[in-house]
Order: structure tokens, then sequence, then C-alpha cells
């Protein structure tokens, strides 16, 4: 009988004790608005964005919503207009062109390569056609920032960083979304920390800080915050900066703070599952491990492997025999997008040219969780699985 995977890979850790008990002070004192203080008290949602501005090193710091109203949040407050062309990969997660959509900009897609990163050449290609580039760091792979640097400061291109999978992660020992003039994250549940929904951006940009403070929703409140520019800046914007709604609320402020803390920690046990995974998959026939760069300081809370060149029959075998044995795999290349296996050909709101380099990549792209929920055991397992099914179906074919 062949040996079956019976954990869960959406099951993540529980809310840390500290966590808890400080959602419970909150709850118990009804103050759960960000702008709803005690006298002298500073919120919960204040003090977490003073801690994300410390963990990341920037000047200014803002919690909001979710991450998705995060990207949206900065394309606003560095001034992209209704009709602007806005760059971004063509393989990331739907909420990316969703915003760029939602300000009413047009996403024009950069292809992907094999190691999941932009294509900087293509990049390069198109770098004439838009001023602003939001850069997906999906699944956590990390280009070389700093020749995506070097094209966008010579074409003079505005850089937004999507950090919902580098939360914790490093460029060359400077923390991810710190390259670009925004970094955005999320805060969501399946993301390096979890509050449910909510998200961050950072920025060392005084002005795009007060805008995007405003933007959040903070009516003539701004004072409150501990990590944005002073009130002089403000008045430049506060008239002109429209209230589209989207902060951070005090309970959330307070499940986030002790996870921050642990951030580091936690992203040293995704790289141990990460790294297992990598050597038990490393020299499995048809398969190919995506390289990471050597500058790159990832947090490896999911795993991707290629099946390049594969027969799509030859894939749902894959897929097909692993869920067999409890390993949940998601795939990129199916006809249609299931889950949050959307891609850009799917987003047809966003009309793009064939991509050819992302369709051969995408249509052997397989991906799964890797919840912290797992021990070393577990992935131990999950690759033995995978690596018996692939050598398996490889063989036949
Ligand atoms: C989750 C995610 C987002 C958006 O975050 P939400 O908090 O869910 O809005 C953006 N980009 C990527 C790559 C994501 O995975």
């Amino acid at each position: 009988m062949n040996t079956r995977f019976t954990g869960n890979f959406t099951q993540q850790e529980p809310i840390p004790e500290e966590g808890i008990e400080a959602a419970l002070a909150v709850l118990r004192h009804g103050r759960l608005h960000r702008y709803n203080t005690a006298p002298g008290e500073l919120s919960e949602a204040a003090l977490l964005e003073q801690e994300f501005a410390a963990l990341t090193g920037a000047r200014y710091a803002l919690a909001v919503a979710s991450g998705g109203y995060a990207l949206g949040c900065a394309l606003r407050a560095v001034g992209v207009r209704p009709g602007d062309k806005v760059l971004t990969n063509a393989f990331t997660l739907a909420p990316v062109p969703g915003a760029i959509a939602a300000v009413g900009a047009v996403p024009v897609f950069v292809e992907v390569t094999e190691d999941l990163v932009i294509d900087l050449d293509h990049l390069e290609a198109l770098a004439g056609e838009a001023r602003y580039l939001m850069l997906s760091h999906m699944r956590g792979h990390i280009c070389d920032i700093d020749r995506l640097m070097a094209i966008c400061d010579a074409a003079g291109i505005t850089v937004i960083e999507d950090c919902a999978h580098t939360m914790g992660a490093a460029w060359d020992g400077v923390p991810s979304g710190r390259h670009g003039v925004v970094g955005c994250y999320s805060t969501q549940t399946y993301k390096h920390a979890n509050s449910g929904e909510g998200g961050f951006l950072v920025t060392d940009d005084e002005e795009i800080a007060a805008r995007a403070v405003m933007l959040s929703g903070s009516y003539m409140l701004y004072e409150r915050h501990l990590a944005a520019p002073g009130p002089e800046v403000f008045e430049r914007v506060k008239y002109d900066t429209p209230n589209v709604s989207g902060r951070m609320d005090n309970l959330r402020a307070a499940i986030l703070r002790p996870q921050l803390r642990a951030l580091p920690e936690q992203a040293a046990r995704w790289n141990e599952r990460y790294d297992a995974m990598e050597r038990a998959l490393g020299g499995t026939p048809g398969l190919r491990l995506v390289q990471r760069e050597a500058r790159a300081q990832p947090v490896g809370s999911s795993f991707q492997f290629l099946l390049p060149g594969w027969a799509d029959t030859a894939v749902q075998a894959v897929l097909d025999r692993c869920a067999e044995r409890g390993v949940e795999l998601k795939w990129f290349g199916a006809a249609e997008p299931q889950a949050f296996t959307s891609r850009y050909d799917s987003w047809r709101y966003a009309q793009s040219p064939a991509l050819p380099r992302t369709d051969a990549v995408l249509a052997g792209l397989v991906d799964l969780r890797l919840p912290l929920t797992f021990s070393l055991d577990d992935v131990a397992l999950i690759a033995s699985i995978i690596r018996a099914e692939v050598s398996a179906v490889w063989q036949q074919a």
C-alpha cells in the first residue's frame, strides 16, 4: 500500500497567545476604530505601524484593510491617473492587475522566466511604454533587483513593489519592499502574518506617505499616526486627496503586533521546510526546480516546480495521482482557472498580446503551500509522494 499524506494544506498556526490576549483587551475596552483613543492612549494600529516601519527600515508605514487595498492606495498616492499604463508581471495573483484596473489604469504584462521572476529583457524592451511598474514578487521569487532598478531608473519608471509573498524577505540584505518607491504587503491569512485581512504600505517619500494616509481614510486625524510625516506635509495634500476608506482597525493590529516580532523566526522555519522540499525533489526525472538568485533571501512559504514540456494529460495525471495520496497540488496550466490559478489571459478586462514565454512556463507550473503546521517529517512524506508519482508518469510517457 502506498503511504498517504493526511495533513491539511490550508491550515495555519493559531494566533500567538499574546495576540489573543491583546485582542481580548481591545474587545473589552471596545475602541476598535483606530482613531477612537482614550486621552493619552496610542492605538494598536498606530503602534503596529511604528513597529512595521522599524522592521522594514522605512521612514513611513501605513496599515490598511488588505494587501490589494495597499496596492491601489500606492498607485493613487504616486499619481497614477486613469488611462495610464502600468507594467506588471504576467505571472501574479489576480488582485495585482485588479488594483491597476480599479484606478482606471491599464496593466501591461511582462513575461515570466523559468525561475518565476519578471523577465528583465522583456521589461527593458517595454520600458518606453509606461511610467510605472508594479513589481510582484510572486510566490516569493525575487528577480535581480539591481538590474531591475537600473532599467527603471534609466527609463524614469516609478516602481511599486507587491511584497505579499516577501514580507520578511530581503535582497542583498535590504528588506523586500525597500527598493521601489513604495512597498506593499498583505496580512491575509495565507501570507506571512495572519489577521484574516489586512495590509501595509511603506515608503520614504513624505508626500506619498501623507497622501496614502489621507487616502486610507484618516479624515483630519492624521496626527494620531506614529509612522507618518509631520502636519506641514499634510497641509500640502489634505484638500486635494480623496478619502478612499480602507483603514486597519485595532483588533487586527493587536493580533499582528506579536506576529511581526516573531517574523524572523517564522521565516527561518518556512525556509527549513522549503530547503527540505528542494533537497528531496532534486534530481527527479522530468522535474525542474526553480533556481534562486544568490543575493535573494526569500521566505519559502510555498513551493513551485516545473514539468517543462510535459503534455497536459501527463501533468494532470501527476496531479490526480498525488491527490489520491493526499497531496494537493495546484497547476497554472489548466485550460480553466481554478481557485487562485488565474493567468494573464484569464483577466480579459486587461487585453494583452499573447506572451509565449509565460505560456510555456505556466503550462508546466505546479504549486503547493507549505504551512508552518507541517513538520519536517510531513515535508519529507509529501516530497516522497511527489517524487514517486512524477517518476511513475514520466516513465510511462
Ligand atoms: C494575496 C496577494 C495580494 C493581495 O493581498 P490581499 O490582502 O488578499 O488583498 C497581492 N499580491 C499577491 C501576489 C498576493 O498573493
